[in-house]
C-alpha cells in the first residue's frame, strides 16, 4: 500500500476528540509511509488531517472541484492539488490514486463517498479493503443499521464484512494490510439467510 483515501467531515464536530482523531490518524498514516489522498478542502476534519501529515513531513495529495474551491477553501499547500470538473472526477480520481479507504466521522459527503466505494467493493468493482475510523464511538448505530439490514435479509454476511471497523488507526491499517478479497455475488439467495 502507498495511499490511503480518507473521507472526513467538512465541519470538525462538537467534540474535540474527532480533531484529535485526525491528527492520530495522520501520524499513523506517516509511521507507515503512506501518503493521504482527500478532498482537498481546509476546512474541518479535512484540513486538521492534512495540516498535521504535512506538518509531520508526509505527502497529501487533494481532489476537488471547481466550485468548491472556495467554499470549502482549496488547501493550497498540499504536494500535490488536483482541481477537477465535478464531484463524479473527484471521486473516480480519489479512488484510482489511494490502495485503501478510510471513512472518519464527517455528514452526508462522508457517507455517500463512503457508500458509493462500498457498493462498488460489493459488485466488485474494485477489491481495495475498506474502513472506518470509529473515533468516540461515532458509526456504532450505523453498524448497527448494518447488522439490521443484513438479518433482513438485503446484504449478504460477506459484503458486510468488507467494511472494517476500528477505534485505533493503527489496527484498522493493520487489517488492511491482511486484507483478503471476498468473493462477489450480489444477490441474496435463500439459502444466504
Ligand atoms: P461532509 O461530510 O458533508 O462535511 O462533506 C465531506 C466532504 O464530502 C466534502 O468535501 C464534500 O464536498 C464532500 N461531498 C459532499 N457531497 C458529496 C457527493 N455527493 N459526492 C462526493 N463528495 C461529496
Amino acid at each position: 500500500m502507498k495511499a490511503i483515501c480518507v473521507y472526513c467531515g467538512s465541519s470538525a464536530g462538537i467534540n474535540p476528540a474527532y480533531a484529535a482523531g485526525a491528527r492520530q490518524l495522520a501520524a499513523a498514516l506517516v509511521n507507515k509511509k503512506l501518503g493521504l489522498v482527500y478532498g482537498g478542502g481546509n476546512v474541518g476534519l479535512m484540513g486538521i488531517i492534512a495540516d498535521e501529515v504535512l506538518r509531520l513531513g508526509g505527502h497529501v495529495t487533494g481532489v476537488i472541484p471547481k466550485a468548491l474551491m472556495d467554499k470549502e477553501v482549496g488547501h493550497v499547500e498540499l504536494s500535490q492539488l488536483h482541481v477537477v470538473s465535478n464531484m463524479h472526477e473527484r471521486k473516480a480520481l480519489m479512488a484510482e490514486r489511494s490502495d485503501a479507504f478510510i471513512a472518519m466521522p464527517g455528514g452526508i459527503g462522508t457517507l455517500e463517498e463512503l457508500f458509493e466505494i462500498f457498493t462498488w467493493s460489493q459488485l466488485g468493482f474494485h477489491d481495495k479493503p475498506l474502513g472506518l475510523f470509529n473515533i468516540n464511538g461515532f458509526y456504532d448505530t450505523l453498524l448497527a443499521f448494518l447488522q439490521e439490514t443484513s438479518q433482513q435479509g438485503f446484504l449478504r454476511d460477506s459484503h458486510l464484512k468488507l467494511l472494517y471497523a476500528e477505534t485505533d488507526p493503527d489496527q484498522l491499517l493493520e487489517k488492511f494490510t491482511h486484507h483478503k478479497p471476498q468473493p462477489h455475488q450480489k444477490w441474496l439467495t435463500s439459502s444466504d439467510l
